[in-house]
């Protein structure tokens, strides 16, 4: 799980018919995901779609709050269920409308936390509303995040 080394996917994930079919089976996800959005307040749909190594599917949806701070990303909901169902991440697709004309990848809260339960490696697709899409792995979005927190590490 451990890579320092950013890479690209698209040579494995045209070689893997495994991860091919995970991130047909995420991207699926997501886009039904994004159908139970609860955004009564911004209007902006957003679905998590997340695939397990053993190819299990978690469903995260966006749900807002009146109280705006208390929204939750489709991303987060999906990882916390995972790991709350034993689950091992391997693919994250998330489906939402462009922003700025670009695909809407996962923001950096999410980021981080998915560094922390899936690593590195977790391949990352971001679905428009059209299901056009761009995979990446999670490395290369948050190249220089920190890994882990040690007590152990400080001079203090
Ligand atoms: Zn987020």
């Amino acid at each position: 799980m451990e890579s320092t080394t950013p890479t690209t996917d698209v040579d494995e994930a045209t070689s893997d018919p495994t991860l091919m079919g995970a991130v047909e089976a995420a991207v699926d996800a997501a886009v039904r995901a994004r159908a139970r959005s609860y955004s009564p307040y911004s209007s902006f749909k957003m679905g998590a779609g997340l695939i397990g190594f053993d190819g299990e599917q978690v469903l995260g949806t966006l749900i807002e709050n009146v109280s705006l701070g208390l929204a939750m990303c489709s991303e987060r909901v999906a990882l916390f269920s995972a790991i709350t169902q034993q689950i091992r991440p391997r693919v994250l697709a998330l489906c939402s409308p462009r922003t700025e004309a670009d695909f809407t990848f996962p923001c950096g809260a999410c980021l981080q936390v998915a560094l922390e339960l899936a690593g590195p490696d977790l391949v990352v697709v971001a679905v428009d509303t059209d299901g056009q899409r761009a995979q990446t792995r999670l490395i290369d979005l948050l190249p220089r995040a920190p890994r882990r927190f040690s007590p152990h590490d400080s001079q203090d």
